[in-house]
């Protein structure tokens, strides 16, 4: 973690929900949600999540111009929760989808197709199918998707109502301090580069021919992007747009997708950089994308819904190796893959507490943190210093509502846990919880290894062809 941190700004909101989260993780440890039965749980604070999709409007109403439209599209991969797409739904949120799995669950919460984008580098021709006979925007990734596109529209009724459709821009602007997260650098899977030696007129080109393609979408933001960076590769793509409208002689290009990827703080309870912060950066860098004239979709993911989650795990033992204190925690890569795979990217704040739910003070030790998975680099924390804990002790994973229990890893055939929303009555006295995901049984996880076909390896194989 960062040795220097900057003095960060006073943030009553954060206090607030971290006075939540203690009350939440005490309550949970008195009814029994955590602990012998349920080892290891997610918890997602509503409150949060409700103050977030608030700012993320807010932050938009202030810069654009009266009567903008403006969509913002939750990117469904962040939390895929259907409960959690409903209510973003009922705070006026869309989805953004990327896979008929992630389209499912954006239905099966009632979002509509207007308010529904998809994206997605690998779409196949019955996903596209689907998006144009639903009204589903469409963001389309490379030349041959759209050349595919062309031939499913010549399919269609000429009278037939399209969605929005648009082309994937890779602005090739650079990456951020995390290579796996980063979306435009020079040579990004995702998108039409834009640099590349004749992809500009390409782009015009296909545009003039289509008439029918009238937004442009970019994706350049994530974990580790300055925002400075993610507003050039806006202005990109805003630029594009608006060399397109001149080119063809009228305003073809009616929508921009800014994509998501406003980075999180995962270094403390303040909420930085704010949606406000980087709506206010677009607004001075790229004025004209807020003079009314385009309608706008955002797909933030992370900054959504990261700091509303908290992973609480029973630690089942405390033992010590080679002069390391290890707490085995039943927090590991099954729900934390990022920071178990590339701890360096992902550090988590971790709180301890005894079984009782209380948060643990005290003389601190270097700890290390592990999970419950069958490899030796499972571990949430190294060499962390951290109260002392003991067994039956309580650990919570911060800042984990995004991209962790939401996006289970089936290692060791661990089952997904439970995950209940909760809020805190203003005294703080009362926590109420809702279940939103109900922890997987033994009876699904069996189901899932193939239960069905117990026999089919024994005996002779059926012929299938
Ligand atoms: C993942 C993704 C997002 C959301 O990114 P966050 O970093 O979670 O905000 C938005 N758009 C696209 C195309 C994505 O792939």
């Amino acid at each position: 973690m960062n040795d220097i941190s900057e003095p960060l700004p006073h943030d009553s909101a954060g206090q607030e929900r971290q006075l939540r989260r203690e009350a939440a993780v005490s309550a949970a440890a008195a009814q029994g949600l955590v602990g012998v039965d349920q080892p290891v749980i997610g918890l997602l604070d509503l409150a949060a999540l409700r103050d977030s999709a608030a700012a993320l409007r807010s932050a938009f109403e202030e810069v654009t111009a009266p009567g903008q439209e403006v969509l913002h599209a939750f990117a469904v991969k962040a939390a895929p929760l259907v409960p959690v797409l409903r209510l973003f739904d009922e705070l006026g949120l869309g989805c953004e989808v990327a896979s008929p799995g992630e389209l499912a669950l954006a239905r099966a919460a009632g979002v509509s197709a207007q308010r529904t984008v998809l994206d997605s580098p690998a779409k196949t021709t019955a996903e596209l199918n689907e998006a144009l006979a639903n009204g589903i925007a469409v963001n389309v990734d490379n030349r041959q998707e759209l050349t595919r596109l062309d031939g499913l529209l010549d399919a269609l009724a000429s009278d037939h109502d399209l969605p929005p459709l648009g082309l994937r821009i890779n602005p090739q602007t650079g990456g951020g301090s995390i290579d796996a997260m980063s979306t435009a650098t020079v040579t990004s899977k995702f998108g039409v580069a834009l640099a590349d030696e004749g992809a500009r007129a390409w782009v015009i080109e296909a545009y003039r021919r289509r008439p029918w393609l009238n937004r442009l979408h970019v994706h350049t933001g994530s974990q580790g992007m300055p925002l400075p960076l993610m507003a050039e590769g806006v202005a990109a793509v805003y630029e594009l747009a608006e060399e397109i409208n001149a080119e063809v002689g009228r305003q073809q290009v009616t929508g921009i997708d800014l994509g998501g990827g406003l980075p999180v703080n995962f270094d403390s309870e303040a909420t930085t950089p704010t949606f406000s912060d980087y709506a206010r950066l677009l607004r001075d860098r790229i004025p004209g994308l807020f003079d009314g004239r385009y309608a706008l979709v955002t797909e933030f993911g992370r900054s959504l819904a990261a700091k509303a989650g908290t992973t609480v795990a029973r630690v089942e033992y405390v033992k010590s190796a080679g002069g390391r204190a290890i707490a085995v925690s039943h927090a590991g890569a099954q729900l934390a893959v990022r920071t178990v795979f590339a701890p360096e990217a992902w550090p988590l704040r971790i709180e301890p507490y005894d079984s009782t739910g209380a948060r643990r003070g005290g003389p601190q030790l270097a700890q290390d943190v592990a999970g419950p998975c069958c490899f030796a680099g499972d571990l949430v924390a190294r060499d962390r210093m951290l109260p002392i804990m003991e067994a039956d002790d309580l650990v919570a994973l911060l800042d984990t509502g995004a991209y962790y229990f939401s996006n289970p890893f089936s290692y060791n055939s661990l089952p997904r846990t439970a995950v209940y929303g909760y809020t805190v009555t203003d005294s703080g006295a009362g926590v109420r919880f809702a279940t939103i995901r109900s922890p997987q049984t033994l009876e699904e996880v069996v189901a899932e290894a193939g239960a069905d076909h117990v026999d089919a390896l024994v005996g002779d194989l059926e012929e299938t062809g």
